[in-house]
């Protein structure tokens, strides 16, 4: 990697070279931070995208205002809007997409050493990536907490509630539960801080799909070392991308699955992704029949 070493060579790294990179291992501890450019093609809305994002289809929730259906203090007024989101993202709804196979098959190479994700829709999950390699950094549906008495419950104790449009209540002390989706205010998951040791000992990373607008998810693009290659697949430039580039960030602009795709193409992995996308689908076609 000393080539690209800061204070090095000044030749710009290219998608190439990071292929080249990955194929010969000289990187293998990849940390990835993905945000809803990557679930967008599984058909999930960004929420802040306009037009169709959630924020502009606020009348189906009937919240008074965007914010307040990740609000604790409206959440205990009235869980409604929050089951009605709950209830379309609930695992099971919508299925991984290329990008999330992608990012599988790092892990099956052993190359991922961990993937932060700012998406609640549990589609790394549903892509077979174990938790133990994910940080979802703003909760996930897989778990849930009693409101009162803080009881654990798995996801799949809520679904038929969730599915039937009723509220979950604690089977203990009737308290409302509440998947473990990260609502405004709240303290982000333990294992948020496993990026404490997770950035600096990463030798390559991904931000793909994530316009690095929230904080403090954000910040976490320049806390790699300075001579570890970044490289960001996303439709648009931004965060340190646009106003601080290093020379070892690469920057493959546009559909994020094509940008992946051509990664694939670099790799060489085009035919182990076919092969683990059948596998994968014909496994959900058996669930879901
Ligand atoms: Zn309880």
């Amino acid at each position: 990697m000393g080539r690209w070493g800061a204070g090095g060579g000044e030749q710009q790294l290219t998608l190439q070279d990071v292929a080249q990179l990955l194929r010969k291992q000289e990187c293998r501890r990849v940390v990835v931070m993905a945000g809803a450019g990557i679930s967008t093609p599984s058909g999930i809305p960004d929420f802040r995208s306009p037009g169709s994002g959630l924020y502009s289809n606020l009348e189906q929730y009937d919240i008074p205002y965007p914010e307040a259906i990740f609000e604790l203090m409206y959440f205990c007024v009235n869980p409604k809007p929050f089951f009605t989101l709950a209830k379309e993202l609930y695992p099971g709804n919508y299925r991984p997409n290329y990008a999330h196979y992608f990012l599988r098959l790092l892990h099956d190479k052993g190359l991922l050493l961990r993937l932060y994700t700012q998406n609640i829709d549990g589609l790394e999950r549903a892509a077979g990536i174990p938790p133990d390699k994910l940080v979802e950094a703003h909760g996930t549906f897989a778990t849930a907490t009693c409101t009162v008495c803080r009881r654990k419950f798995p996801g799949e104790d809520l679904r038929g509630d969730v599915m039937a449009g009723r509220v979950p209540c604690c089977p203990v002390c009737t308290g409302v539960i509440k998947p473990d989706i990260v609502f405004f205010g709240e303290e982000l998951p333990q294992r948020f801080f496993l990026h404490v040791t997770d950035f600096p000992t990463a030798d390559l990373l991904f931000v793909i799909g994530t316009s690095l607008e929230v904080e403090p998810f954000a910040s976490l693009a320049g806390a790699v070392r300075s001579p570890v290659p970044r490289v960001l697949i996303n439709r648009d430039l931004v965060g340190p991308f646009a106003w601080r580039q290093r020379h070892n960030d690469v920057a493959q602009l546009g559909d994020v699955v094509r940008g992946v795709e051509r990664l694939v193409e670099l790799l060489g992995w085009t035919g182990e992704m076919r092969a683990l996308i059948q596998r994968e689908e014909a496994k959900l076609d058996a669930k879901d029949n």
